[in-house]
């Protein structure tokens, strides 16, 4: 996953944004009442009383995880909504070439891989709004989810909202973003092929990647800003054997050069001041992730990094609420894994809703015992 979307063919952008225009057309219109048995299954842009629509599952995000997840609840007739967020598709959508998501031998553009995953999604049912939730309610049932544009209610929500990689803060770096600079090793290393990379970060991730890197790179240089490094022993021990490995320490990076791609990197001793420019083809950011999670603070249970936490699978500590991708998962952050959780917190939210649904009719049977008792 490489360049971003100004590096797309047109053929391919010009689809992406003729679905997105179609897509906000087809939010007006209303849903097959059949498929969701009485109940009004429209999205609230076309509700006339201006009432919140319930859904079964509100599913808040649109990356693999939320459009997968949105596949298996509308395939089992659930009525889902996925509110999908500032960047519908999530982050593939600003990579191009996804050469490790299985099923396409050949590899497959980012935005094409979410466009597929979103049309599946749409096919069983779900409603997609390309809107950004502002607040959540979870203390009411059902829950209230508010967007920028509509007050939605839900029996369920499942968060697929992502993170975010940490940037550098520099000016240059989004100039060269996908033109050099990467923030996933995993997914971009195979582009690198003899070139130079630095790595910025003294993390887990930042020496794992370094470390996965020298398999492609000629060469892998690690800037860390401080002169020890942060992550795990082992993984330490590994990178201070490798030969094709050396560190600069106590640095930071103040500036990226080059053309249409990068070319040298000017990096900064924070102790005496001085920089060097040293010339490299490719320049990894791995000083850390956010969780997209600040919406949902105070109401959910999060680690001390944000990162909700779960139980029971894919349970958040709000009955009826649920997590999947990389919401939760700072470990292993592939789109594959992500979808895989999507399927999986799904699978949850309609075994939840079942088993609820079992419940209140069980609860209802007194109360029609005694009304029948009553009249007879
Ligand atoms: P992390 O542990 O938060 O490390 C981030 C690194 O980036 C730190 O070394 C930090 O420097 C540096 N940094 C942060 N902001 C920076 C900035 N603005 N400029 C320059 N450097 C900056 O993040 P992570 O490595 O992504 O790991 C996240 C979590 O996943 C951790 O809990 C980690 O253990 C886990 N993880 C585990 C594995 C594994 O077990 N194999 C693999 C990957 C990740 P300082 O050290 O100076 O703060």
């Amino acid at each position: 996953m490489l360049t971003f979307l100004s590096m797309l063919p047109n053929k391919l952008l010009n689809g992406w944004y003729l679905l997105h225009c179609n897509h906000h057309m087809s939010n007006n219109t209303p849903v097959n009442d059949d498929d969701y048995g009485d109940e009004s299954g429209s999205d609230s842009s076309s509700n006339p009383t201006n009432l919140p629509v319930l859904y079964d599952v509100i599913i808040i995000g649109s990356g693999p995880a939320g459009y997968t997840a949105g596949v298996y609840t509308s395939r089992a007739k659930l009525k889902t909504l996925i509110i999908s967020g500032t960047l519908p598709g999530g982050q593939l959508m600003t990579t191009s070439e996804v050469e490790n998501y299985p099923g396409f031998p050949n590899g497959i553009f980012g935005p094409e891989l979410m466009m597929n995953m979103r049309q599946q999604a749409e096919r069983f049912g779900s409603i997609i709004t390309d809107d950004e939730v502002v607040r959540v309610d979870f203390k009411q049932r059902p829950f209230v989810i508010t967007t920028h544009s509509q007050i939605y209610e839900a029996e369920s929500v499942l968060i697929c909202t992502g993170a975010s990689p940490r940037k550098l803060g520099i000016p240059a770096e989004g100039r060269f973003a996908g033109r050099g600079v990467s923030y996933c090793a995993t997914c971009d290393g195979p582009f690198f092929k003899g070139e130079d990379i630095l790595v910025v970060g003294g993390g887990d991730t930042a020496i794992e990647e370094a470390t996965f890197l020298t398999k492609f790179g000629k060469s892998v240089k690690i800037v860390h800003r401080r002169d020890s490094l942060r992550a795990s022993k082992i993984l330490q021990d590994k990178a201070f054997e490798n030969p094709k490995i050396k560190f600069l320490w106590n640095s930071v990076v103040a500036d990226i050069k080059g053309g249409k791609k990068i070319a040298d990197v000017i990096v900064k001793d924070i102790n005496n001041k001085t920089e060097q420019t040293i010339s490299a083809g490719g320049l990894f950011v791995a000083i850390g992730h956010e969780p997209n999670t600040s919406i949902f603070r105070g109401q959910l249970e999060m680690d001390d990094k944000g990162y909700i936490t779960l139980k029971n699978q894919t349970r958040t500590s709000v009955d009826g609420v649920f997590a999947a991708g990389d919401v939760h998962d700072y470990r292993y952050r592939q789109a594959v894994t992500a979808a895989g959780f999507g399927c999986m917190a799904a699978l949850d939210v309609e075994k939840w809703l079942t088993e609820r649904k079992q419940q209140q009719q069980q609860q209802e049977i007194p109360k029609r015992t005694q009304y029948i008792q009553e009249r007879s």
